[in-house]
């Protein structure tokens, strides 16, 4: 069998439903557009774990994902979508890329969160863009953008909330939305939560729990994913 689609971190595979796709983890790491790469044993069960409660908190919340059901370990069925082409990201205190574009140091508190878009082609190295890049470009109608922005600052106050009980300091986060297949005037939040696309900072001692560990080579990478898993599991019972 060979996978719909084969990402940097996960595969997409067909199911019996034409309107659903298996969606696997793999123990594959990369970082700065696929040009420093890693396996770590356990990673796709981890983040396939924190995802799928993360998503099962955000749904109860009433935000519509494209969680089907786990299927195992690292496999999740999720409705399947036309994906945007473009990744939202929200900011909550200053790293990453926008300390380097700005000089502004990381750990600066911003007084109301950033978003971001940038549009999502590892060619291109998925550049920094903005509304009207968005229209011309016919990424997203201009009611679609609204409400990924609305959206997005949704999904940010309830995973900012949830962190802060974990102990965690949600600093910013890439988030991918897409068309229903079945439906494509609905939009849902698609792809993953998990420490992959999200900067967490221990609230207490500001360690680095996230792929930052990864990229700067800070080490106990998957110790730390484990960290957030548990803290994730424990909050949510
Ligand atoms: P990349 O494509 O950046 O290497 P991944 O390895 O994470 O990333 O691959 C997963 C791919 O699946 C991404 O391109 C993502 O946009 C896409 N995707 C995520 N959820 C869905 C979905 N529900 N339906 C269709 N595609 C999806
Ligand atoms: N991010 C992501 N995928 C991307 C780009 C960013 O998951 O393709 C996440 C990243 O993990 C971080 C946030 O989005 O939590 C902001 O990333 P930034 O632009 O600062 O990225 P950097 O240049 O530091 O990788």
């Amino acid at each position: 069998m060979t996978p719909l689609y084969e990402g940097k971190a996960k595969r997409l595979w067909a199911t019996d439903n034409p309107d659903t796709l298996r969606m696997e983890f793999k123990d594959d790491a990369t970082a700065f557009d696929g040009k420093k790469k890693a396996q770590f044993e356990n990673k796709g069960r981890l983040n396939n774990a924190i995802s799928t409660l993360i998503y099962g908190m955000l749904e109860k919340e009433g935000i519509p994902t494209h969680f089907v059901r786990q299927i195992d370990d690292t496999n999740v069925e999720v409705h399947k979508v036309e994906i945007l082409k473009v990744e939202v990201i929200v900011r909550n205190l200053a790293a990453g890329s926008f300390s380097r574009r700005t000089g502004i140091a990381e750990g600066h508190v911003f007084s109301r969160p950033v978003v971001e878009f940038s549009y999502k082609s590892d060619e291109l190295g998925d550049p920094l863009i903005n509304d009207d890049y968005i229209r011309e470009m016919g990424l997203a109608t201009p009611e679609e953008l609204a409400h990924l922005r609305k959206s997005a600052l949704k999904v940010n106050e309830l995973l900012c909330a949830f962190f802060a009980k974990c102990g965690l300091n949600l600093v910013d986060f890439k988030l991918e939305f897409g068309r229903l297949a079945t439906d494509p005037s609905v939009i849902v939040l698609a792809d993953e939560i998990s420490p992959d696309g999200c900067r967490l900072w221990d609230l207490k001692t500001g360690e680095k729990m996230d792929k930052d560990r990864f990229r700067r080579d800070l080490g106990n990478v998957m110790e730390a994913y484990e960290e957030v898993l548990g803290r994730v599991r424990q909050n949510l019972a």
